[in-house]
């Protein structure tokens, strides 16, 4: 389906990024990843990625809190691509403290990664998703782009943000190829939520399973994680010719959190 294709994945070296970036090789994408992490790791992650599909997968290591690392980034796969026609905006962070005991830093740093790299990727990637009249963009926001939960301010005014991002640029690209469209997971088990599992366990005294079934249980009414397959799986659908008239979404993949 995305043979010829190419598409950069921001935050693909873990967890829902990687997923997705299988998902769109699986269907013939050349893949862009971007990510920290260790560089072996990365490089067995990137060959994988090239041998297990047969596509050509590259990486690019912005930060993605560093709008001039950005832009190298988008300008670096289109010297080696010459084109990106699926961007998925994915990489972020998580911090949870009460308002008043907020670091102002860790907002900071929430609303670059989680927000405002998703602005300068599309604001850079969109003009030549247009000369070709066709292109997805695809923002990873959260069922915390929908509703919120205490303790994670920073992390939810930027989901919430990237909602409102994605319908903007879902109507100003409406009467083009290109769609935008959120996707909004529920929990899903990758190194981010185990942070909070860990710290929940260790908070209340209990063992890490327990935090794991109480954590599900109070958002999450399927009582099962959503999976990094899913959501590429949900990714690869709004890349097909059945999507394209689906525009300027916050498509929730939940386990029913945002029913309630
Ligand atoms: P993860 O920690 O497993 O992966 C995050 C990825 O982002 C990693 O590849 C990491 O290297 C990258 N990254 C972090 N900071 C970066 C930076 N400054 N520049 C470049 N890359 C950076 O987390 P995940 O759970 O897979 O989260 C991926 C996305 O899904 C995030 O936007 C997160 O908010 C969202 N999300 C996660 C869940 C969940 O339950 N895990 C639920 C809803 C939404």
């Amino acid at each position: 389906m995305l043979k010829g294709k190419v598409a950069l994945v921001t935050g693909s070296t873990s967890g829902i990024g990687l997923g997705i970036a299988r998902a769109l090789a699986g269907v013939g994408a050349d893949i862009v990843m971007n990510g920290f992490g260790d560089a072996q790791e990365i490089e067995t992650l990137r060959r994988g990625l090239a041998d297990e599909f047969k596509v050509r997968a590259i990486h690019l290591p912005a930060d993605m809190s560093k709008p001039d690392e950005i832009a190298a980034m988008v300008k670096g796969a289109l010297a080696q691509f010459g084109r990106i026609d699926v961007l998925v905006n994915n990489a972020g962070i998580q911090h949870t403290a009460p308002i008043q005991d907020f670091p102002p830093e860790r907002w900071d740093a929430i609303i670059a990664i989680n927000l405002s790299a998703s602005f300068h990727t599309i604001r850079l990637a969109l003009p030549q998703m247009l000369t070709r009249n066709w292109g997805r963009i695809i923002n990873i926001a959260s069922a915390h782009g929908l509703v919120a939960s205490v303790q994670k301010v920073g992390y939810i005014a930027a989901k919430h943000g990237l909602v409102g991002l994605t319908k903007v640029v879902a109507l100003e690209t409406a009467t083009t190829g290109v769609t935008c469209n959120a996707i909004c997971p529920g929990w899903v088990l990758t190194p981010l939520v185990q942070k909070q599992i860990d710290a929940r366990a260790q908070k209340e005294g209990i063992d890490v399973a327990k935090a794991k079934l109480d954590l599900l249980s109070e958002k999450q009414p399927s009582h099962e994680f959503v999976t990094p397959e899913q959501i590429g799986g949900l990714a690869v659908f709004l890349c097909s010719e059945a999507a394209a008239q689906i525009r300027g979404l916050p498509l929730a993949i939940d386990g029913g959190w945002t029913a309630q």
